[in-house]
């Protein structure tokens, strides 16, 4: 058998069953991925390059290689192929780029999730879906790394190469760089070298500096480490070292991305809309004002906190929590701006952009989304107040 495996949001060989299956099935495989797009921001092209450089790397150490290219499924034969592995997606774009395979090539699997299923009916909200989840949950057991990885690949394409890269800003959250190797390390980090998951409740507010939260969603996002090996990982902190509210509360998050991934596909049509997925008459009115948009994306709006963030993001890429909380309540609120703005720029230039939590964090702040309070407000003045009361945050962004 003839297999093409396609790298999208699983750019990983450890705990990737999907791969596992096409090296069992397979005795030829070629491995493609699609190459950053040019339109992206620096950083999260960067960070995807790195990710798709170590895949490269390793797959020539065994005697295989990695075809990126712009559109791997239109530029590939796949008459010649038995098999095509995809990680499953349901978002609109990846359903009609993956429209191409015939249906009886394709095989997926949902690699990028905790869980197999949501709870059905899926709680309208997010604590009743983690009350339900929670408690019963195991993550899946380690796959190690397929050793061999089928026959080489025998087709001869011209393939993207990566660009140059210059060092990262010294005041970088998000120091890091992209590919499994590097994932690994930095879990391993976090949780046991450094033992920072043991304050990460208290920590994760913060807003310097590259340990006050895990810095893991770059790699989530591309799947260069797999929720469940995170999970999974966390659970032996706790058994081993530590179990306390803060090593649940990285398991807390991990379930936030997980709810929004199963809110998209139970709404693949409404996720993106302007009126989202809640009743649209309580959306803030939106006016379409370009000049105060750019002021907003160039960090030049009239309050300073909210513009240190911004200016952080465009020196980053990476922006904290609390700041796209902010950042994103400012542009709807305050600016009255559409809130689909916001989403499509972080969507661009966000490091770790997820397609699932960057659109379901951005419906939740719009005030259409999954969030049972009617209106959220992170009122710039009380947040600074909070969070930067020595403007030593904004001292370095500004
Ligand atoms: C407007 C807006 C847009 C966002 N866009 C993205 C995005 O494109 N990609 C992305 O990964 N996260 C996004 N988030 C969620 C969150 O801000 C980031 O996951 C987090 O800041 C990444 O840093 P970390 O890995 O150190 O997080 P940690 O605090 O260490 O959390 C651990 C992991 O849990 C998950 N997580 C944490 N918070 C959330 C959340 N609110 N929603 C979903 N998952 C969460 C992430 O995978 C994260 O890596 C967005 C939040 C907002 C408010």
């Amino acid at each position: 058998m003839r297999g093409l495996y396609y790298f999208t949001i699983d750019q990983r060989f450890e705990d990737n069953p999907l791969l596992q299956k096409a090296v069992e099935e397979c005795e030829e495989i070629c491995f493609c991925a699609k190459a950053p797009s040019s339109q992206w921001g620096y950083f999260r092209q960067r960070f995807t390059w790195e990710s798709l450089e170590y895949l490269k790397r390793t797959l020539e150490n065994n005697n295989n290689t990695l075809l990126i290219l712009e559109n791997p499924l239109k530029e590939i034969s796949l008459a010649s192929f038995d098999r095509v592995y995809i990680c499953k997606m349901e978002t609109a774009y990846e359903k009609e780029e993956y429209s191409l395979v015939p249906n009886e090539l394709l095989v997926t699997m949902r690699t990028d999730r905790l869980s197999d299923s949501p709870p059905t009916p899926l709680p309208s909200t997010f604590t009743p879906f983690r009350k339900i989840v929670e408690t019963s949950y195991t993550p899946s057991p380690f796959t190690p790394s397929p050793l061999q990885l089928g026959k080489a690949c025998s087709l001869k394409i011209k393939t993207c190469e990566s660009p140059s890269l210059s060092p990262f800003h010294p005041s970088s959250s998000y120091p890091f760089k992209g590919g499994e190797h590097q994932a690994k390390q930095r879990l391993s980090h976090y949780l046991y070298r450094d033992q920072l998951i043991e304050h990460y409740k208290e920590t994760r507010n913060g807003l310097t500096g590259a340990d006050f939260s895990s810095k893991l969603s770059a790699y989530l996002a591309l799947g260069n480490l797999s929720p469940q090996a995170v999970y999974r990982e966390i659970n032996n902190f706790e058994q081993t070292v530590l179990a306390n509210e803060s090593t649940y509360w990285l398991k807390f998050e991990l379930w936030w991305r997980e709810y929004f991934r199963w809110v998209h596909d139970q709404y693949p049509h409404l996720f993106f809309l302007n009126s989202g997925i809640k009743n649209p008459a309580k959306q803030k009115a939106q006016i379409p004002n370009q000049e105060l948009f750019s002021q907003w994306q160039e960090g030049k709006t009239p309050h300073p906190f909210v513009n240190a963030f911004l200016r952080e993001f465009l020196a980053t890429g990476y922006m904290s929590n609390r700041g796209r909380q902010i950042t994103a309540s400012y542009l709807v609120n305050d600016l009255q701006l559409p809130w689909k703005w916001g989403a499509q720029y972080f969507e661009d230039n966000l490091v770790d952009y997820d397609v699932y939590s960057n659109w379901g964090n951005w419906l939740y702040i719009a005030g259409v989304g999954n969030d049972p309070r009617p209106n959220r407000y992170f009122n710039p003045d009380k947040q600074q107040e909070r969070y930067d009361p020595n403007g030593a945050f904004r001292k370095i962004w500004l």
